[in-house]
C-alpha cells in the first residue's frame, strides 16, 4: 500500500523526470511505497494565454506568481478530502531544512509542494495557502523544483521498505544528532594506505566503540555546535575531553 503521496505543483514538471526515474527513488515508486503527482499549475490559469505571473504592484523588476492558479490547483487536489496535508512552500526565506524535519514529514502520508519561480510568489500564497515554508539553504535558486526534490528524496529514504539496508538510515549523519563515522571497504591496503586495524579485528564490541568515538571526533572537528543537542554518555564526554586536550597540546 502507498505510504506517501507527493503532489508537486510546478511550472516545470519535466525537471523531475531524471529524479523520479533513477535509483532508490525509482524503486520506491515501483514498489508503490511512494506515489508522485506532478501538477502543472499553468493548467489552472483561466485566461486565454494561461498567464501564471504578473508584474509586481509598486513596480520593480521580476515577475510574481499570481495567487489564483496555485489556490485553484490545491482546491482541486483536496476536493472531497476532509484532511488537509502539509502544504509546503519552497522558499529561501523558509525554515532551514534539517534531518529532523525530514523525519517529521516522513510521518505523514500526503505532502503538497509549491514550487515558486521567477521573482517569487504573491504574498497571499504564503499567508493563506501554504501551511509551512522550507528553505534548503542560504542561497537563491531559480525555482523551487530542486528544493522540492531535495525534501522528497530525504523523506522517501526514511520510509519503511525503501532502503535495502534499513539500518543505514538509522546510523546516517544527523539521525542521532552526530555526523556518521568514516567507512572503509576492501582492500585492506591500497597504495600503502591501510584500513584501521580495529575494523579488521572481527571484534564487534571494539568496532562499535571505535565507530562511536570516530563519530564524536568528526562532529567535534566539523560541527561542534551539534554536540550541544546530543545526549552524551560519561564515556562519550571523557573521550571528547581527551581529544580536546590533545588538540590543545598540538
Ligand atoms: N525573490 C525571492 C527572495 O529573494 O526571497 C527569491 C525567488 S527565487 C529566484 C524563485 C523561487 O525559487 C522561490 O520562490 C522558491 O520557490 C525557490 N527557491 C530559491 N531558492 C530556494 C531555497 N534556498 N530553498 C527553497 N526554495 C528556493
Amino acid at each position: 500500500m502507498t505510504k506517501m503521496r507527493f503532489d508537486v505543483l510546478t511550472l516545470f514538471p519535466e525537471m523531475f523526470s531524471g529524479f523520479l526515474n533513477s535509483s532508490i527513488i525509482r524503486r520506491a515508486h515501483e514498489k508503490e511505497i511512494v506515489q508522485t503527482n506532478l501538477i502543472n499549475f499553468r493548467e489552472y490559469a483561466r485566461d486565454k494565454h494561461q498567464t501564471v505571473d504578473d508584474a509586481p504592484y509598486g513596480g520593480g523588476g521580476g515577475m510574481v506568481l499570481k495567487p489564483a492558479p496555485l489556490f485553484e490547483a490545491v482546491d482541486a487536489l483536496l476536493e472531497g478530502s476532509s484532511k488537509r496535508p502539509p502544504i509546503i512552500l519552497m522558499s529561501p526565506q523558509g525554515a532551514p531544512f534539517t534531518q529532523q524535519k525530514a523525519q517529521e514529514l516522513a510521518g505523514y502520508s500526503h505532502l503538497i509542494f509549491l514550487c515558486g519561480h521567477y521573482e517569487g510568489y504573491d504574498e497571499r500564497i504564503r499567508q493563506y495557502l501554504a501551511t509551512e515554508e522550507i528553505s534548503i539553504g542560504d542561497y537563491v535558486l531559480t525555482g523551487g523544483e530542486l528544493p522540492a526534490m531535495v525534501v522528497m528524496d530525504s523523506v522517501t529514504r526514511l520510509l519503511p521498505g525503501v532502503l535495502g539496508n534499513q539500518t543505514s538510515a538509522v546510523t546516517d549523519s544527523f539521525a542521532n544528532g552526530l555526523l556518521e563515522h568514516p567507512h572503509y571497504t576492501r582492500p585492506a591496503e591500497y597504495r600503502g594506505y591501510r584500513v584501521p586495524d580495529i575494523l579488521l579485528s572481527g571484534h564487534h564490541g571494539k568496532v562499535e566503540k571505535w565507530r562511536r568515538q570516530e563519530s564524536l571526533r568528526r562532529t567535534w572537528e566539523r560541527r561542534p555546535e551539534l554536540l550541544r543537542s546530543v545526549s552524551l554518555t560519561p564515556e562519550d564526554q571523557a573521550f571528547l575531553r581527551k581529544i580536546a586536550r590533545s588538540s590543545d597540546q598540538e
